[in-house]
């Protein structure tokens, strides 16, 4: 039997070593004016679409490249050219498809520097988020070579009747469409597609409206390391009118999608309500996390991790902190601490090293954040609000907010931003508190901080969640480490970057030979 080498994850530039930050630094001027072009990929032709020009959210003045969207009648093309490719992807053998997600994490690696740009210009990250993003990235290639490897080996025969030979065979299930958010635009881009390509699918991927130009430089690498051009269509657009032709359409066999529980509800409606076939629904959704701090935890390493968990990425991580939980006893220490660790902060520009908050999305996002802090402040206690430069001024930056608040029933959705509440609760409480944190229906992550462990063992039992994370942020899941994917409101599983994701995307067949 073939040993497959083992895989270890990437390790990316490391900026605080100057060998490899004047390198790297030096490479990246090189893209800060670049301008990338978006549009339609089907079968490996560009398509031309009306047209949009995109800013940073970093800088509104600043012009990042242009977009052509597509049409329906894109989809029905792309519909078309996937269902066709199916059946010779399908054939093809697996170490084939292993060793094409295997050369593109090399050339992600060679091209690491232009999509690290590309993350800071278009999607507003840090640039040790770009980073982490194109790490990840890479990881989630070879981790799906590997795996894919593993659950295409042949089985020996299944045990039968004398003269008769019974196989069970894996086999891609058809046309899936990926359809992914803007915040980890590479790499939950690419996680959908590669899981879905190694498996024997052909891919429609439909990316997010704002990070467009990422979604096609991934896919023209895609087609650089010799991906068919039939089993990867690109559309860009409209998720509401692409994602609706799409689901709808009885030759699409599965859907993978990431982005937020009302999404994947629309999505999961427009697929049961097709008569064809009944596909497939992988949705890793949002979350209202939560962290418990107990009065045994140590003050300032639980005001590192609740930093880092909440305004990391200026807190558009599905994983990141939204509701802290402080026991009574230890809460006007760490929130003291905590005030005082935000005004360090620094929320500004993020193509500079040294910029702790970058700017969300877009302007509808900032909006909706800022009119969120207000009603919470109205109601609650500021406690903290980062300083803003001027610099901030030009693009769609929120100041990292801590409010104290009574219960989390105020919250009644996911603030997808740098915004953190906290509830105070006494010891004797603390069933309560966990019954209410099951009882929002979201079950993303959880932190805990005590140095009791059986009680920090108790709650990550009772709390319905799909990752905890004890004495530590909860945040930066790594492929292969920490898989990631919720439960409830949060997602479908299975979980990605883990052993059990390729499973879902695969269909299987029985043999019995009577020879
Ligand atoms: P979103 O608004 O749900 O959008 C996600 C994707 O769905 C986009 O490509 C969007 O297209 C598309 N879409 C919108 N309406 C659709 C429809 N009717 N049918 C099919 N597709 C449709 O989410 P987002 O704002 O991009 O992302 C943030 C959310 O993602 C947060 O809730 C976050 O917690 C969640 N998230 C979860 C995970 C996880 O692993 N659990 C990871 C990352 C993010 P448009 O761009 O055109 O709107």
């Amino acid at each position: 039997a073939t040993i497959y080498p083992d895989r270890s994850n990437s390790a990316g530039p490391n900026l605080d070593i100057s060998a490899q930050a004047e390198p790297f630094f030096a490479q990246l001027q090189e893209y800060q004016h670049c301008q990338w072009q978006a549009h339609p990929i089907i079968d490996g032709e560009s398509v031309s679409g009306a047209t949009q020009t995109v800013c940073s959210p970093r800088n509104r003045d600043e012009i990042v490249g242009q977009v052509q969207w597509a049409t329906t009648a894109d989809c029905e093309h792309a519909l078309m050219v996937a269902h066709q490719a199916f059946p010779n992807w399908r054939n093809t053998s697996v170490e084939l498809r292993a060793k094409l997600l295997e050369t593109l994490a090399d050339q992600l690696q060679a091209h690491q520097v232009e999509l690290i740009a590309l993350c800071t210009r278009e999607a507003g990250k840090q640039l040790h988020d770009g980073i982490d993003e194109v790490r990840e990235a890479i990881d989630f290639c070879r981790y799906y070579a590997v795996e894919a490897r593993k659950l295409f080996r042949p089985g020996a025969p299944l045990p039968g009747p004398t003269g008769e030979l019974n196989e069970l065979f894996v086999q891609g299930r058809g046309v899936f469409v990926c359809i992914s958010p803007w915040n980890f635009p590479l790499a939950i881009f690419l996680g959908q597609i590669s899981a879905a390509l190694v498996t024997g699918n052909t891919v429609i991927a439909k990316p997010a409206e704002q990070t467009s130009l990422i979604a096609h430089r991934t896919v023209e690498l895609m087609l650089e390391v010799g991906f068919p051009a039939d089993v990867i269509q690109l559309l860009p657009g409209s998720g509401k009118t692409l994602g609706t032709a799409l689901t709808q359409d009885n030759r699409v066999t599965g859907v993978c999608f990431t982005g937020s529980t009302q999404t994947a509800q629309l999505i999961n409606r427009s697929l049961a309500a097709r008569d064809g076939a009944i596909a497939t629904l992988i949705a890793e959704t949002g979350g209202q996390n939560c962290m418990l701090v107990d009065s045994t935890s140590l003050p300032e390493q639980v005001v590192k991790d609740v930093v880092q968990s909440a305004f990391a990425s200026a807190g558009q991580r599905c994983s990141a902190l939204r509701v802290l939980y402080l026991q009574a006893e230890i809460a006007d220490k760490v929130i003291a601490l905590l005030a005082g660790a935000m005004q360090e902060l620094n929320v500004g520009d993020t193509w500079y090293h040294h910029t702790d908050i970058g700017p969300v999305i877009d302007t509808a996002a900032q909006q909706q954040l800022l009119q969120h802090i207000a009603d919470m402040q109205s109601r609650g206690r500021l406690i903290a609000q980062s300083p803003m430069p001027e610099e901030t001024n030009t693009g769609s930056y929120v100041p990292a907010t801590a409010v104290e608040i009574e219960s989390i029933n105020w919250l009644s959705k996911e603030q997808f931003g740098p915004v953190l509440h906290v509830i105070r609760y006494k010891k004797s409480d603390l069933n309560d508190v966990i019954a209410q944190i099951n009882a929002t229906g979201f079950g993303l992550t959880l932190g805990i901080h005590s140095r009791n462990t059986q009680l920090a063992l108790t709650i990550a039992d009772q709390v319905n969640v799909g990752n905890v994370y004890i004495n530590r942020n909860q945040i930066g899941a790594m492929v292969g480490t920490q898989p990631f994917g919720g439960q409830g409101l949060s997602g479908t599983g299975p979980k990605a970057g883990g052993p059990r994701y390729l499973p879902r995307f695969i269909t299987e067949k029985t043999r019995s030979n009577n020879i």
